[in-house]
């Protein structure tokens, strides 16, 4: 090989290795919290729920949009992310869904998670929330696409919930979110910051 100018190259590709270097640091240093909006930005494939009145998507992206604000109010690293995620680590993600049933009011609240530890943060969150959601429970991952959901190959972290909030399809529980979602995302908000130890105080709803 004959190169002519060596400092040059040298100093080329010791830039490259210090740009991979940071790529790969950014792209593995975990992040407290990830807070995914389901179906965001999709314009194909699994657009998520819909019925004449509402769209999954829009509700997700709202609630999504208030447990990121409410996290952040209480000083916790987060960052918000669409249905398209890049490899990224994280202490918690929790990802934000309604369901929809082909006979209304057949469904209602769940949760899906890849591990025994997001399993105990699981079964806090039922907790919580259903001393607050009037309507019906699922066993948790009892669907595959809660089961296997495609993101937690690329979020790797130490918890991670997908959140079923409730039926869109169904009138009476659509009727009930609807005005609930800031204080229902307030909720999922508290349950993450109580997850990482923060002192924080519960909303009262
Ligand atoms: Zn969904």
């Amino acid at each position: 090989m004959n190169i002519k100018n060596k400092p040059a190259t040298f100093f080329a590709l010791l830039i490259i290795v210090f740009m991979a270097y940071i790529l790969y640091w950014s792209a593995t240093k975990p992040i407290a919290v990830v807070i995914q909006a389901g179906h965001e930005g999709r314009t194909s494939g699994n657009t998520g729920a819909e019925t004449k009145e509402y769209r999954e998507a829009l509700w997700n992206v709202f609630v999504a949009d208030e447990v990121a604000k409410q996290l952040k109010l209480w000083d916790i690293e987060v960052k918000r992310v669409p249905a398209k995620v890049p490899f990224m680590r994280a202490n918690i993600a929790v990802s934000i869904h309604f369901d929809s049933a082909k006979t209304p009011c057949r469904t209602g609240a769940s949760i899906g998670y890849p591990n025994v530890d997001s399993q105990a943060f699981a079964q806090r969150w039922r907790k919580l929330y259903s001393d607050y959601f009037p309507f019906l429970w699922h066993q948790d991952n009892f669907t595959k696409g809660l089961k296997n959901y495609y993101a937690y190959k690329w979020i790797r972290a130490d918890k991670f919930l997908v959140l079923e909030l409730g039926e869109l399809s169904c009138d009476k529980q659509s009727k009930w979110l609807k005005p609930r979602l800031k204080e229902v995302a307030k909720l999922v908000a508290y349950g993450i910051a109580k997850e990482l130890g923060k002192d924080v105080e519960k909303p009262s709803i």
